[in-house]
């Protein structure tokens, strides 16, 4: 099974031609046709948007625009008002919690999230519901670590305010029923908060079709840039949302005593954006859109059942989560007696690189009941080599720490 995208299209990758990367969950490596978009922007248009009367300024502002476009198309959505760039992932989810949270949880309300949360999406919640002295409840988990939308619905009332999930959970690539959780949510009128960060790089997303409220997601890991990042919501709900910053661009008018505000997606987005961020992002939808989303998942679906076969056929490995046919891209495992952390370091000796830890989900780590996993994820550029190489790795290592 080869890569389906050529090696070449990465420049870090082809000029470390060794080179095992199995870590785009944490980040995805940048195809140079998101590189030479941002050049280009900063060599050809660059200037501060919507604040110039020149030309240039004209210009960037329009980049900006177009970049907005791309990703609304990408996502799936029709409004691209409804596309607010942010830094990333945690960005995104911070500012619904703490500007939506803030006006509409109160004492006695319900705030439930899942217990395979990336701390992004668990931390923001349980501190709002903290300060607003409101009831945070933590969804149990199915065996494979989806949210149990069976105890889900038994679990809401007209006290529920948010329900706050991912879509793929990053440690064990299982994959939400997000319709299914956001009609529960609809059914007592709660906001429902996706957190999309391994699902948008991996998946085609419809932000339309999976009819949640919020959806959130970060370039760095859908091979765009760091900084980067959507918070896309329904519009009735991002007008309703009091702005989370002030200043720049998302003001329409300052008097002394009151201030109004722009529109969306303005109005969410204070300050001089990141242009060259959304550029990029722009770019690596369209790189991404070329090859097709299913193909991105077919592809992904294909390496992570071959390394799921090989890698729990390894004598005292346990690999976390679902069935290779339900799972996105990625592979978490525990080897008997060698920590996971001196597991990456042995691996790095043969240029193989894979997360160790906790993985930000120290919540979904006492579910599982241990304190950190290795994880191993694959993106269109890995091939069946990479996988080989990986178990290979593991073999070894079980020998050195046999021997020791
Ligand atoms: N949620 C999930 C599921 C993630 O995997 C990550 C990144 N590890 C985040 C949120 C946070 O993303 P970022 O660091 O890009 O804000």
């Amino acid at each position: 099974m080869s890569a389906i995208v050529p090696r070449s299209d990465f420049s870090l990758l082809s000029a470390n031609p060794a080179l095992v990367y199995l870590d785009s969950a944490a980040t995805a490596q940048k195809p140079r046709a998101v590189l030479d978009a941002m050049n280009d922007f900063y060599e050809t248009d660059y200037a501060n948007p919507h604040r110039g009367a020149y030309a240039l300024s004209a210009r960037a502002t329009e980049r900006y625009a177009r970049a907005r476009e791309a990703v609304a198309r990408f996502f799936g959505v029709r409004d691209e008002a409804c596309v607010i760039f942010t830094r990333g992932t945690t960005d995104s989810l911070n500012v619904v919690a703490a500007a939506w949270g803030r006006a509409n949880i109160g004492a006695g309300d319900e705030v439930i999230v899942t217990g395979a949360e990336h701390h992004a999406n668990f931390v923001p919640w349980q501190q709002i519901a903290i300060e607003r002295g409101a009831i945070f409840t933590i969804c149990p988990l199915t065996a494979d670590g989806r949210a149990d939308v069976e105890v889900l619905a038994a679990l809401v009332s007209e006290k529920t305010k948010v329900i706050a999930f991912n879509h793929v959970s990053n440690v064990l690539g299982a994959i939400n029923p997000v319709a299914e959780i956001a009609a529960i949510a609809r059914s007592v009128g709660a906001l429902s908060v996706c957190d999309g960060a391994q699902g948008a790089p991996h998946m085609a997303v419809s932000f339309d079709a999976l009819d949640v409220d919020i959806y959130a997601a970060s370039a760095h890991k859908m091979l765009g840039p760091m900084g980067t990042g959507v918070l896309i919501g329904r519009r009735e709900i991002l007008d309703a949302m009091p702005p989370y910053q002030t200043g720049g661009d998302m003001i329409a008018f300052v008097g002394d005593e009151q201030t109004t505000w722009n529109v969306l997606p303005h109005r969410l987005e204070a300050g001089t954006p990141n242009v060259a961020g959304a550029v990029g992002l722009a770019a690596a939808c369209d790189y991404l859109t070329a090859i097709g989303m299913d193909a991105v998942a077919a592809h992904e679906r294909a390496l992570v059942k071959v390394a799921h076969e090989r890698v729990s056929a390894i004598e005292g490995v346990r690999v976390h989560g679902p069935s290779a046919a339900e799972r996105s891209g990625v592979l978490s495992f525990t080897v008997a007696d060698i920590h996971p952390h001196d597991l990456a370091t042995l691996l790095d000796e043969r240029s193989i690189c894979i997360r160790a830890g906790h993985h930000c989900a120290q919540p979904l780590m006492r579910r599982l009941g241990v304190t950190a996993t290795a994880r191993a994820s694959f993106y269109v550029y890995n091939d069946e080599n990479d996988v080989e190489q990986l178990v290979e790795a593991l073999k070894s290592a079980k020998r050195l720490f046999a021997v020791a």
